[in-house]
């Protein structure tokens, strides 16, 4: 399988390289080409199995195939529901229960143990470096922490991530060091690139990203969408039609490229916060990148989605793009009221993210629409305690992962932010 650049300038790579590099040389993202047909898969059969066998196209013929079933074991080993959301037929596909409770941990966990697999005696050590404004910096460090040949290196802005968000980032080994930078998760970012982009350095450091373009964080998050719309099948006859709280397009995508795959996905809505540069684009207006705007869902706080340009590239058209997919926005008294709602439900309580996609598919019943619909929840809500419990009036235990990680000494470096700052710590 090949895997060529959606800007079509930098040659066509296969996976090993695409996993490694990132980013295309152009500044493009890597995407497989062409899309392989899923193999027969058995609906019963358990999630490690079914990635195993959905990823298998993309990694013939490369050094990995004979390694994919134990990388697939050992990265897909905590389950991920579909419960019924009330006796409707919808659902909630809970994907937070993982180390460190976010959907995260199997992209991340899987491209750990795919960067491991690839690593040969003596190669120098490599070092991960990952900005985050919260979720992905944790996941990430939890997939690599203590983990032979490779060290993690995590920038957060300081003072803007929530008090349990900052402990998941440096309860780590010896192996992650987590620096809270005097900036925001722009500097971050802009520090992160800037030293993958610094050749001198990479010569010395060998360095690598784990940001949300990486491919191998992409494609193992098709397995979920596989497994949960086979047994909706199953179970209903019907194709499954998902509603996903979206921010960088990392999960959607991975939605997306299942049902094109071949199983039985039905639509997919996009769940957005007050940051509405997708719902404006898909109700036909130009797609125009905005500066993030703060919510209550933070992880969703983008204002230009990394991962459009991959569905921009798979379809011919803004037109087929948006005969795809459709997008709602979410404002944050909305996000209160579905998780208010839920709880006097007796629903599961959301986290904020998921909360908008239960605002969704409220909107979506009051327009008349009455098919079964399966609504990602994305994160625990006790990671999101500041914002769920005053909803709810009550608190929300920490599932058992999670309470181990916040039991743990957590310690960060501060960093200014600069490059030469960020540069000494790479190579000290
Ligand atoms: C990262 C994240 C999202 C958004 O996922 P994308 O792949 O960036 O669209 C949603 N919810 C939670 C809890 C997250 O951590």
């Amino acid at each position: 399988m090949r895997f060529v650049s959606t800007r079509g300038v930098a040659p066509a790579v296969d996976i090993t390289a695409a996993l490694a590099a990132g980013l295309a040389p152009d500044g493009g993202l890597y995407v497989p080409d062409p899309i392989p047909c899923a193999p027969p898969l058995d609906a019963d059969a358990d999630l490690a199995d079914i990635a195993s066998r959905l990823l298998a196209p993309y990694f013939d013929d490369s050094p990995l195939a004979a390694a994919l079933p134990a990388i697939c074991a050992d990265a897909f080993d905590f389950p991920a529901p579909r419960l019924p959301l009330d006796d409707s037929g919808d659902a909630v596909l809970e994907l937070f229960h993982g180390p460190t409770a976010a959907f995260k941990d199997f992209g991340a966990r899987f491209l750990a143990r795919a960067l491991g697999a690839l690593r040969h005696d003596g190669d120098p050590d490599v070092t991960v470096l990952v900005a985050t404004s919260g979720d992905t910096g944790a996941a990430v460090a939890a997939a690599f922490d203590r983990r032979p040949g490779f060290r993690v290196v995590v920038l957060y802005p300081d003072g803007r991530v929530s008090p349990r968000q900052a402990h998941g980032l440096g309860c780590w080994g010896d192996n992650v060091r987590a620096l809270r930078v005097a900036g925001t998760f722009d500097d971050c970012q802009r520090l992160v690139k800037q030293a993958l982009g610094d050749a001198a350095l990479r010569a010395r450091v060998p360095l690598a990203s784990a940001n949300s373009i990486s491919l191998g964080r992409l494609l193992p998050q098709a397995a979920y969408y596989a497994r949960a719309a086979l047994r909706q099948q199953r179970d209903t006859g019907a194709p499954a039609n998902f509603i996903i709280p979206t921010g960088n397009l990392g999960n959607a995508s991975a939605c997306w490229l299942a049902r094109r795959m071949g199983p039985p996905l039905g639509d997919i809505v996009l769940a957005c916060n007050a940051n509405d540069v997708l719902p404006r684009y898909f109700d036909g207006a130009p797609y125009t990148p905005a500066d993030a705007r703060a919510t209550l869902a933070n992880a969703m706080d983008v204002g230009a989605p990394s991962n459009f340009e991959r569905l921009r590239h798979w379809h011919v058209d803004d037109a087929a793009l948006r005969g795809a997919m459709r997008a709602f926005s979410v404002d944050d008294a909305a996000i209160r009221a579905a998780i208010a709602q839920a709880a006097s439900d007796g629903a599961p309580v959301p986290c904020p993210h998921t909360a908008t996609g239960l605002d969704v598919l409220r909107r979506l019943r009051a327009a008349g629409d009455t098919r079964a619909w399966i609504v990602v929840a994305t994160a625990h809500p006790a990671k999101f305690e500041s914002v769920v419990e005053p909803c709810i009036g009550r608190s929300v235990e920490a599932p058992p992962a999670l309470a181990d990680c916040l039991a743990r000494p957590a310690h960060a470096d501060p960093m200014a932010p600069d490059y030469d700052a960020l540069r000494a710590v790479l190579l000290g």
